[in-house]
C-alpha cells in the first residue's frame, strides 16, 4: 500500500527549527549598553551610526556626536536630536534598552503577543506597554501596509467582530434542544419550508448583520517560488464586502497588469475588465483548480488574523482593527526572516513614519477619534462607560 503525505512539505517547519532562523535573542539584547542600543537602532533605521538625516532640517551628514548625551548636534541647523527624535518613540520615558526588549518580545510572536503578558514579563505599567505596542502598530499601518502589489494576486474577505451573540447564546453546539432563555422572536430565522407571501428583506444577509460587523479584505501577492507561499500582504477593513469596496481596495493596491484570483462572491464580477485576468474558484466544489487557481493564500492569512484577534488579543475594538490587521500582515510577510533581521525590519518600518499621529498624549486623553475604513474614515463608537459616568451612591 502506498502512503501519500497529507500535504506537501514546504520547508516551513525545517526553517523554523534550523539554526539560521534564530540569530539574535534576549541574551544579545541584555548585553547592549545604552550606547550600543543607540548604535543598534541607528544601524537598523539609517543603516549607519555616523551619517544620518537631521530630524529637524533633513540634512544628511556626519553630525556631531555627543557620547555624554547620546545625541547628535546637526551640522546645518545646530539643533540636537537622538535616535528616536521625530519617530513614534519620540519623548519616550523608558530607557531605550527596555523599549527594545519589549519590542523584541512582541515582534517574536507568531500571531501576536498581548500587552498584558508583556506588562507581566517586563514589570511596566499597562498604559506604557499598550501605547508602545500601538505606536509600533501605527508604524506598520502607515509605513508597511502601503504600496502596490502585482503578479498573481489573491483576494478574499472575512467577517470580523460584531458577532450576533444573542442568536448563539445558550445553543448547544451541533443542534439539540433549545434551552432558556429563548432567542427573541425578531432574531429567529423563518423556517426553510415557509409558505405564503415573500419574506421581508430584513432576512437578507446585510440586514441581519450586526452594526459592529466588519469585513477584513486581504490582498496577497504570490511569491515567485512555487510552494513557498505569498510574499506580500495588504489589508483593509470595510463595513461590507460590496463591489464598491472591493474595487476600491483592488484599484488602490493592485497594479492593472496583475492576475487576480478570488472566490465566486458576486462583488468581484467586474474584475475581469480591470485586470489582466481574473479567475474564480468555487469553494463549494473545490479549494483549487488545475493546481493553479485558488485564493488559499488569502484564506490562510484570514484564518491567522482570526486566530490572532480571537485567540490572542481577544475583543479587538473596531476602532483599531486596521492597526491589528496591519500588524498581522507584517508578521505574515516577515515569517521567513531570522529573529535579528525581523527585529531590524520592525524598527525600520515603524521608525520611518515620523512622529505618532494617533498615540501622542494618549494617556492624557488625546485619542484618535476615527475608525480607518475603506469607505472613508468614520467616528468610532465609544467603548466603556459614557463620559461623566459616576457610580450610583449606596442606598
Ligand atoms: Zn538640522
Amino acid at each position: 500500500m502506498k502512503y501519500f503525505p497529507l500535504r506537501r512539505r514546504t520547508g516551513t517547519a525545517a526553517f523554523h527549527t534550523s539554526r539560521k532562523a534564530v540569530d539574535f535573542g534576549h541574551q544579545d539584547l541584555e548585553k547592549l549598553s545604552a550606547l550600543d542600543a543607540v548604535k543598534f537602532v541607528a544601524e537598523a533605521v539609517w543603516g549607519s551610526f555616523t551619517e544620518m538625516p537631521c530630524v529637524h532640517c533633513g540634512t544628511i551628514d556626519a553630525h556631531y556626536w555627543s557620547a555624554r548625551e547620546l545625541r547628535w548636534k546637526c551640522k546645518c541647523c545646530g539643533k540636537r536630536f537622538s535616535v528616536t527624535s521625530g519617530t513614534v518613540w519620540a519623548d519616550r520615558k523608558l530607557p531605550l534598552t527596555t523599549i527594545l526588549r519589549i519590542a523584541f518580545s512582541w515582534g517574536n510572536g507568531a500571531s501576536g503577543v498581548p500587552a498584558l503578558q508583556l506588562r507581566r514579563d517586563w514589570n511596566v505599567s499597562y498604559p506604557t506597554v499598550f501605547t508602545l505596542l500601538q505606536k509600533l502598530r501605527e508604524g506598520l499601518t502607515r509605513g508597511f501596509s502601503t504600496g502596490i502589489l502585482c503578479g498573481t494576486v489573491e483576494m478574499d474577505g472575512m467577517d470580523i467582530n460584531g458577532r450576533r451573540y444573542k442568536e448563539k447564546r445558550n445553543k448547544p453546539q451541533g443542534g439539540g434542544k433549545k434551552v432558556s432563555p429563548s432567542i427573541p422572536a425578531h432574531l429567529l430565522k423563518p423556517s426553510p419550508d415557509h409558505v405564503g407571501p415573500p419574506l421581508p428583506p430584513k432576512w437578507g444577509k446585510a440586514a441581519r448583520q450586526h452594526p459592529d460587523r466588519r469585513q477584513m479584505i486581504s490582498v496577497r501577492q504570490r511569491g515567485i517560488s512555487k510552494g513557498m507561499g505569498a510574499s506580500a500582504t495588504k489589508v483593509s477593513i470595510a463595513i461590507s464586502e460590496s463591489s464598491h469596496t472591493v474595487i476600491s481596495v483592488a484599484e488602490r493596491g493592485i497594479s492593472a497588469e496583475s492576475y487576480l484570483m478570488t472566490d465566486e462572491d458576486p462583488s468581484y464580477t467586474s474584475f475581469a475588465r480591470r485586470f489582466a485576468s481574473h479567475e474564480t474558484i468555487n469553494h463549494s466544489i473545490s479549494f483549487s483548480r488545475e493546481g493553479e487557481v485558488s485564493n488559499n493564500q488569502a484564506e490562510s492569512f484570514n484564518a491567522r488574523v482570526r486566530r490572532g484577534t480571537e485567540g490572542i488579543y481577544l475583543n479587538v475594538s473596531n476602532k483599531y482593527l486596521t492597526d491589528y490587521a496591519s500588524e498581522m500582515a507584517w508578521r505574515e510577510d516577515t515569517r521567513k526572516l531570522s529573529t535579528g533581521n525581523r527585529f531590524k525590519h520592525l524598527l525600520q518600518e515603524a521608525l520611518w513614519v515620523g512622529m505618532s499621529w494617533w498615540w501622542r498624549g494618549y494617556t492624557h486623553g488625546k485619542h484618535r477619534q476615527d475608525e480607518l475604513l475603506v469607505e472613508g474614515n468614520q467616528p468610532a463608537k465609544a467603548r466603556g462607560r459614557p463620559k461623566g459616568w459616576k457610580p450610583k451612591p449606596p442606598k
